[in-house]
């Protein structure tokens, strides 16, 4: 196979990750080369089609790394490894304001804490809106293509339309990437491809089914984390991800595509399998929810119930796009009834089924422990249970849509990548999506895509330039 070149750092993925890698690497002195699948500049991952809130676990990545390292640690339950959760909670401030000399702006979206550094300019979230036309020139758009732009000006090599397939390695070294379109050889290799939502094949072993609307870059295939287990990588939490839930019209139309979530009605309504079995448990927050849908027995034909008084309470929660306005204006399927039994028989699922589901979801209603949690490091303001008990009752189909993984390849703080024991594998680092050990644990802990993905490109590319100097 043709070599294409030989480099001080080889990055894998044009997205977050990737680019500030790219960059902290320049600014070190190294030669660097991106390779990245889609045709052109600057790549077309999540990063770009972002909603571009970089938070810390929904703090303000500018508080005090011991506030960010308290909270990856309760929001994980101690999942998170201590050496890559000290990392994070070190640098997310200095990963902000490097973002910032790469021409980044923020400003608050929101009343929030999560939402303060909100890329400028925002996007447009009106459901009308093409969807090409909501990120395009958006704040994450400008910003990744103006690395791109400064990354070639100052000499790096962007190699658009080139997909690593296999790392190269020599005496147990990795030595670079095997391309569609050559060898890349490299003293370092930053595995940085968004992780593998986008792969059905993979989101059925490890999520556990492929029944989910993916809700986000089609490209990220899960290429760089076969390539890392080719060579012996150690993974954490594969079955973990983030997402939401969704009208299942989304599926097939754009307008409902990824917004608006229906997560508020879910956490306070009931929700039930396609056979009227009620999903989630006391104060279940979103993220437990999506993990009950995909694990059900149906992943795809789910349904979340209120009744009158829960529609007019929850439908409206939801500060930029209410689910009540939106799906009433783009006449998405909700189905209306009188009674339980009504809506059973037009659901086709059996009345005692769903009965049982109403009667039990009322009765955790009236339990104190069924208030969500409340506090700092939430994404949204805590959901009251509502009754099920006052006609018309409303059923909306749902769906999962997944945005991504919050495991991967497992990493240590300077994001070298691990193999099963523990021992860093010379020459081989993951950031961003594709890297594991920072999120997940029981509630599904979120460190925030943007920070996960900065974070550890800058420290990747910090680290690949220390073994150079030695
Ligand atoms: C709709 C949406 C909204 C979001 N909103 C937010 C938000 O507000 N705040 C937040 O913090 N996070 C948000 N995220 C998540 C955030 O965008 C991601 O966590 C972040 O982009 C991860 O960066 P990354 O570099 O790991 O991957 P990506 O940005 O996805 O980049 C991966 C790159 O790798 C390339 N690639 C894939 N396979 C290969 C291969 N084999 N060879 C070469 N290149 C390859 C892809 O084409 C892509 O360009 C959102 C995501 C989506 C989809």
């Amino acid at each position: 196979m043709e070599t294409l070149g030989t480099f001080d750092l080889v990055v894998v993925g044009a997205g977050v990750a990737g680019w500030t890698a790219a960059r902290r690497a320049q600014q070190l002195g190294l030669r660097v080369v991106i390779a990245e699948k889609f045709k052109s500049g600057p790549g077309f991952g999540n990063g770009r089609m972002s909603g571009g809130v970089f938070h810390a676990a929904y703090l303000d990545p500018l508080r005090p790394p011991g506030d960010l390292l308290r909270m990856i640690n309760s929001a994980t339950t101690g999942a998170a490894r201590p050496d890559v959760a000290r990392a994070w909670a070190d640098n997310c401030g200095r990963a902000i304001r490097f973002l910032e000399s790469q021409g980044a702006q923020y400003a608050p979206r929101g009343e929030r804490e999560w939402n303060r550094h909100t890329l400028l300019p925002f996007g447009a979230d009106l459901p009308e809106t093409p969807l090409e036309a909501r990120w395009r020139g958006a704040g994450p758009d400008q910003l990744l293509t103006s690395m791109w732009l400064s990354f070639v000006r100052d000499g790096g090599d962007f190699r658009g339309d080139t997909r690593a397939l296999e790392l190269i390695t020599e005496a147990e070294e990795v030595i670079g990437v095997r391309t569609t379109l050559g060898d890349i050889l490299g003293e370092s290799v930053l595995l940085a491809d968004g992780g593998f939502h986008s792969n059905k094949t993979l989101g059925k072993r490890y999520y556990g089914s492929d029944g989910y609307l993916i809700r986000a870059s089609h490209q990220n295939t899960g290429d760089g984390l076969e390539m890392a287990l080719g060579v012996g990588a150690a993974t954490a939490d594969l079955h973990e991800f983030y997402g939401h839930l969704q009208h299942r019209g989304a599926m097939q139309d754009y307008r409902l595509w990824p917004s608006p979530s229906l997560d508020h009605l879910a956490e306070g309504g009931l929700l039930v399998t396609a056979s009227g079995a009620r999903l989630g448990n006391t104060g279940a927050t979103f993220m437990h929810l999506v993990s009950e849908v995909i694990q059900s027995e149906s992943p795809l034909g789910c349904w979340v119930v209120v009744d009158q008084t829960g529609w007019q309470a929850l439908g409206s929660l939801v500060g930029r796009l209410s689910p009540a306005a939106t799906l009433d204006r783009l006449h998405a399927e909700i189905v209306v009834a009188d009674s339980v039994e009504d809506l059973a028989s037009r659901l086709g699922m059996s009345g005692d089924a769903l009965q049982r589901a109403v009667d039990a979801h009322n009765q955790h209603c009236l339990e104190p422990s069924s208030l969500p949690p409340s506090g700092e490091g939430l994404h949204h303001s805590p959901v009251t249970p509502e009754r099920i008990q006052t006609p018309p009752l409303r059923a909306f189909p749902v769906v999962v849509g997944i945005t991504f993984g919050l495991g991967g390849i497992l990493v240590n703080g300077d994001a070298q990548v691990l193999d099963s024991t523990n021992r860093a594998i010379p020459g081989l680092y993951a950031a961003g999506n594709s890297m594991g050990g920072l999120q997940g644990g029981p509630d599904h802990g979120y460190a925030g895509g943007w920070a996960q993905a900065s974070v550890f490109g800058l420290v990747a590319a910090e680290h690949a330039a220390r073994r150079l100097a030695t």
